[in-house]
């Protein structure tokens, strides 16, 4: 599925198995795993989009992605 790159902004791949997020415009590759930390480093905004996968809802106060639904 598509999610945002959080290295470039732009859209990156997550493999359907939830194993792998994948970036072909700045060669962005790690498992999810280590997306998930990756994300929570550097932006803690970030912390809404895991939401989505693991049904919570912190993080939802974040308001700089409203470009991210669909
Ligand atoms: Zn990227």
């Amino acid at each position: 599925m598509k999610i945002k790159c959080p290295k470039c902004k732009e859209t990156a791949e997550l493999t359907p198995d939830f194993s792998f997020v994948t970036c072909t415009k700045c060669d962005f590759d790690m498992t999810y795993g280590e997306y998930v930390k990756f994300v929570a480093h550097n932006d803690l905004a970030y912390a809404d989009i895991l939401g989505d996968y693991t049904g919570s809802t912190e993080g939802e106060t974040a308001g700089s992605l409203d470009d991210w639904d669909d």
